[in-house]
């Protein structure tokens, strides 16, 4: 039997390319210090309580090359890296570590989460890529948001009690200092605002 969850959805992404929910220049809810945050597009899992279903879709929302979003991130000298988030990045692990790659070479840290398990990620039925966007990561927060176990505690940096903060950079053992309850509000040039922070997700409104 397929397993939704885990078999490779078809993703319409020429190479180069991530196809994205959103980006946020500057976010201090998303991960250690002041950070850019880009939100991936696509995720099977539809966990019931998902701040974020329509990053569900596997759909083009915003397709922005590699290049393009490296520049933006780097551009921004307040921020000491980056997070990834979704959606569920891993689905575009190939373009994240890429992309990882160049912010790392220009000094910039990186943080994702991950529905998938550390452990799932490191297995031979992982997303292609995964081993590579791990290589990359100093930290990741990994398991999908179970609603049953949420933590609303505003001390938390993760938001169901099964999720893990996995340290996979020594240097940031004592950088976890971010809560997942902590809700930004970021209006953009159109208009459009979202909404950060609270469970690690993103929420989109109009004016
Ligand atoms: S909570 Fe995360 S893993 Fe679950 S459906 Fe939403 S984006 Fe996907």
């Amino acid at each position: 039997m397929v397993d939704r969850v885990t078999e490779p959805p078809t993703l319409n992404v020429p190479p180069g390319y991530l196809n994205i929910m959103g980006y946020v220049d500057e976010s201090e809810a998303n991960g250690p210090g002041r950070r850019a945050v880009v939100w991936v597009q696509g995720c099977q899992r539809e966990c019931p309580g998902c701040f974020n279903p329509s990053s569900w879709s596997f759909e083009t929302n915003q397709l922005i090359s590699i290049e393009e979003l490296a520049e933006k991130i780097a551009s921004n000298s307040n921020n000491e890296g980056v997070t990834f988030s979704g959606g569920e990045p891993f689905w575009q692990a190939p373009a994240l570590a890429e992309l990882a790659k160049t912010l790392k070479a220009k000094g910039l840290n990186v943080m994702s989460f991950s529905g998938f398990t550390l452990d799932e990620l490191r297995a031979p039925s992982a997303p292609p890529g995964a081993i590579d966007l791990l290589a990359q990561l100093d930290i990741l927060v990994d398991g999908p948001y179970v609603e049953s176990q949420a933590i609303h505690d505003p001390n938390s940096p993760v938001s169901s009690r099964n999720q893990r903060v996995r340290v996979l950079n020594p240097e940031f053992e004592n950088r976890i200092d971010w809560a997942s309850d902590r809700i930004e509000i970021h209006v953009l040039k159109d208009g459009t605002r979202i909404i950060t922070g609270f469970l690690g997700q993103m929420g989109l409104e109009d004016d």
